[in-house]
This record gives C-alpha cells, sequence and structure tokens, in this order.
C-alpha cells in the first residue's frame, strides 16, 4: 500500500509513534485497511486535525481517511480483546477497526489514530469489517458533543464514504470509515484477553503499559493502578448522568482504561426523565439502562479486577480479599461525584446533609411529570421553571450559602447544557446525509452542539424533545 508522502505537498504534520505495537505479540496483528472505490471525504474536524499538530488544509485526503493510502509513519494493527457482552464472555478484537498508530502531537500527547469500518481483519468473524455512513456520522456527532459537554471521550477526525455499500438488515447503506482519536484503545476486554491466555508475563506487560500511558503518576503496585482506573470510571460516569447520557452497550470491551467514553453504538440522550429509560432496541432487559448505568460500570471494574488478580497478589485467596475491597469503594466514589455535580447543577456551593434529599425530591418530581430532564435544569437556571413547592426549598438553601444570586446563576449555566443532541436532530441530520447526500443539518447541529452552554442562545428547534416518545436506537454497524 503507498503511503502519501508526495514532496511536493505541505507536511500533513503526521507523526507516528506505535508504544502498543511493542507490547507481545498475542496483543495485536498486522492488517492493512482494505482499499475502497470511490473515497470522498465527508466531514473533517479541523480544529481537532489542528490540535493534533495536523495540517487541517494538507489533511483534506479521503484517500488517507479511507484507508486507501496510509499517513506516513503508520504501521496499521488490529487490536486483540476479549469482553462480557450482556454477562457473556467471548474472544472478540477489532473486527472492523484498524489501529494506524499513535500521533505524537506537539505538546507530546500521546492519541490513538483508528479506522472504524476499513474491512476485515483478523477478527471479523463473519463480519464484513465495514461501517455505514449513518452510524459513523452519529458517533461523530455524539462524541463532539460529549466532549464540548466536558465529558472525557474519544474524539472524532473525520469521515469518509467509501462509495462502496454495505449490506444490513435493512439493505444497502452507503459506506463510510470513520476516523477515531482516542488516549488509547485499552479495554477492560483488553485486559481480560490478557488474562485468559494466562500468562503472568502477558498481563504484567498490559498492565505496564496501561500504567506508563494514562497513569505515569502511579508507582506502588497494581492495585494502586486499579483504585486509579476506577477513580476515573466514578466521575465519568457521573458526568454521563448529569446529562442524561445512556451509553446503550457497556459491555467489559466498550469500557476503556483512559477513562473516556468509548465506542458509540447504541447511545442516546434521555429525554423525559425516567431511570429506566432504555434506547438499545436489542436491551430488552434494561440491563444498560440509564439509572443501571452506574451499577453496570462496578460489575465491569469487578471483571477487571478478576482478570487482574494474578498481579495483586500471588495467593489467591488474598489477591481476592483485595479485589473484593477495592470494588466496594465505587459506590462511594461514584455517589461523591455525582453528588458534587447535582449540587452543581442547583447552583449550590456549599454543603448540606439534606442536599440528597433535595436533589431526589426534584427528581422525583420529574419523573412523577415526565419532566425533560435538560430543559428542567435549564429553566431552572434561567428562572423560568413554573414554581411549585419544591422552590421554596431550594430557594432557602440558596441563601444558607454565602454565594450571591449571580454567582450562583454563572455556576448553574456552566453545569447545565442548554443543548444537548436531541434524538429526532441526530436522526434528521444522519438522514439528510446518508438519504439525500445533504450534509447542511448535520453541519448546523454540530455547530450548535460546539457550544452546549451558550444559554443566551434560544434555538427551540433544538432544544425540544421530539413529540415522538419510543425512540429507538441500533447496534452501530
Ligand atoms: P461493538 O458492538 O462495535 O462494540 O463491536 C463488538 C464486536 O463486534 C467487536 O469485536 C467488533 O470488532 C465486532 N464487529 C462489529 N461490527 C462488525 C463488522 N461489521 N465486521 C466485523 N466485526 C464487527
Ligand atoms: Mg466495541
Amino acid at each position: 500500500m503507498p503511503a502519501s508522502s508526495d514532496p511536493s505537498s505541505p507536511p500533513t504534520g503526521w507523526r507516528f509513534d506505535h508504544s502498543y505495537a511493542r507490547l507481545p505479540q498475542a496483543f495485536h496483528v498486522r492488517i492493512d485497511p482494505t482499499p475502497v472505490p470511490e473515497p470522498k471525504m465527508v466531514v473533517l474536524n479541523r480544529p481537532l486535525a489542528e490540535s493534533l499538530g495536523l495540517n487541517a488544509d494538507a489533511l483534506d485526503d479521503a484517500a488517507v481517511f479511507a484507508g486507501n493510502e496510509l499517513p506516513p509513519g503508520a504501521e496499521p494493527l488490529a487490536q486483540a480483546y476479549a469482553g462480557h457482552q450482556y454477562a457473556h464472555f467471548t474472544m472478540l478484537g477489532d473486527g472492523r477497526a484498524i489501529l494506524l498508530g499513535e500521533q505524537i502531537t506537539p505538546n507530546g500527547e500521546r492519541f490513538d489514530i483508528q479506522l472504524k469500518g476499513p474491512g476485515p481483519t483478523p477478527f471479523s468473524r463473519r463480519g464484513d469489517g465495514r461501517a455505514a455512513l449513518g452510524p459513523m456520522l452519529r458517533e461523530y456527532i455524539i462524541s463532539e458533543a460529549m466532549h464540548a459537554l466536558g465529558i472525557p471521550t474519544t474524539r472524532s477526525l473525520a469521515v469518509a464514504a467509501t462509495g462502496e455499500k454495505v449490506w444490513r438488515q435493512d439493505g444497502g447503506l452507503p459506506g463510510a470509515v470513520l476516523t477515531r482519536v482516542a488516549a488509547s484503545h485499552i479495554r477492560v476486554g483488553t485486559f481480560e484477553y490478557a488474562a485468559a491466555r494466562g500468562e503472568k508475563e502477558v498481563l504484567k506487560a498490559l498492565a505496564d503499559h496501561t500504567r506508563q500511558r494514562h497513569y505515569p503518576e502511579i508507582d506502588d503496585g497494581y492495585d494502586a493502578l486499579f483504585e486509579a482506573v476506577m477513580e476515573r470510571q466514578a466521575p465519568l460516569l457521573a458526568k454521563w448522568m448529569h446529562v442524561g447520557f445512556i451509553h446503550g452497550v457497556m459491555n467489559t470491551d466498550n469500557m476503556a482504561l483512559s477513562g473516556e467514553t468509548i465506542d458509540y453504538g447504541p447511545c442516546a440522550f434521555m429525554d423525559a426523565y425516567d431511570p429506566a429509560t432504555v434506547f438499545s432496541s436489542i436491551d430488552r432487559n434494561g440491563r444498560y439502562a440509564y439509572g443501571n448505568q452506574p451499577h453496570i460500570a462496578q460489575w465491569n471494574l469487578a471483571r477487571l479486577a478478576e482478570a487482574m488478580l494474578p498481579l495483586f497478589h500471588d495467593d489467591e485467596k488474598q489477591a481476592v480479599e483485595i479485589a473484593n475491597g477495592l470494588i466496594s469503594k465505587f459506590e462511594g466514589r461514584f455517589k461523591h461525584h455525582w453528588l458534587a455535580g447535582m449540587r452543581a447543577k442547583l447552583g449550590l456551593f456549599t454543603e448540606e446533609a439534606d442536599d440528597t434529599e433535595l436533589i431526589q425530591s426534584l427528581l422525583e418530581w420529574m419523573r412523577d411529570t415526565k419532566a425533560d430532564f435538560t430543559n428542567t435544569f435549564r429553566d431552572l437556571t434561567n428562572g423560568r421553571l413554573e414554581p411549585m413547592e419544591w422552590h421554596q426549598r431550594w430557594s432557602e438553601r440558596l441563601k444558607r450559602q454565602p454565594q450571591s444570586p449571580e454567582e450562583v446563576t454563572e455556576l448553574m449555566r456552566r453545569s447545565n447544557p442548554a443543548f444537548i443532541p436531541r434524538n429526532h436532530k441526530v436522526e434528521e441530520a444522519l438522514s439528510a446525509a446518508s438519504d439525500h447526500g445533504d450534509l447542511n443539518p448535520m453541519q448546523r447541529l454540530l455547530t450548535v452542539l460546539a457550544d452546549p452552554f451558550d444559554h443566551a442562545q434560544d434555538m427551540p428547534e433544538y432544544s425540544q424533545p421530539s413529540e415522538q416518545e419510543s425512540y429507538q436506537t441500533f447496534c452501530g454497524t
């Protein structure tokens, strides 16, 4: 496969390293993307490109983003991993993703550059290794919205159309490749894979790599590493809950050790507040329902701890004791971060023992009245929520803190988004792009979502929930 390194063109800024590829052979398989007939750029994230040290003008290159040409220095590979999918253990691996390498930014940061949908790999099993345009644009929109909301997430650098159809249940769909940028793609499932191989050295190599890459400050023991991982998942889950984000498929292969949100499939934002909300068409028992997400995060971390047992202690019984001690801390850590964020959403700077109750009673009211989650907090922020009994308690509580009303409003504006990716607006953007090749609705939506805390803008078209109640999402293929 040719590398796109025409000496007459301006430098693109690619600067790859390959630390993951230096892990033991078990973790990766060298594989090239499969060329496509008609690469065409759909969207390029210029600000992200620049922050990675890439020259966005020189980069507008469909051949690279569709996988037909490799950027200079790329050494493509598919990653091996396993995972618990709906609680069932399976060997998986990158079946439709290829890592090109790790871009080293001008600040010396390291980011995985991964193509999603570049053709089959040795892990594809019966799959085609391809992706449809709709789901790739969906990941682009939601991941960029999450980033703007201040939530750790993988990013989306580009989507290129392939000119090829991908065949799914609903017939032939336009194919596309997403370029994903991530702190890494090390998953809980990567540790499960390493543990399943039964070689302690392999597991240790992965843990050391993870520590060097994401937790360089940790130097005493693998229990400390585990605790640091947990201390990123707890605030991450709290942040999801604060904005009504439902991941939809929190399998252990979709939980990143970096603490970033990863793998946007059937995810969606909740409209009316209800902890039982599920969007994914295949999540029939509500395992991954909104209100169950913290519990599932802890369940996934328990699988990580299980995988790490040989690193905790040579004696299995003692290792299990250490693991149990660690896991039991998650709930408290989650609640701590959840409460801190909920206080901010209500403009509370100080802490009082009854705050949880104050928050819960608002949430109960929201559930009983099917109030829109985002807009309730938005209206509270802007003094537009119809006063009710609860307001009395809240305003008395506000008076018991020294901050001025202006400071309260300022905190609430920073903590309550005015705009989230409303499901019908996402669908509208995707179908315009997929069915009619019209990218304007998506560009407008991306512009709104890039500034979610802009309370000066009204734009009801982007802030109202859909009339239609039974929204469903499908596993991103
Ligand atoms: P996901 O649901 O995206 O987390 O994927 C779960 C597993 O299925 C991963 O190992 C993917 O690589 C694999 N997979 C999903 N879609 C495809 C596809 N079209 N071709 C091959 N493998 C796939
Ligand atoms: Mg996945």
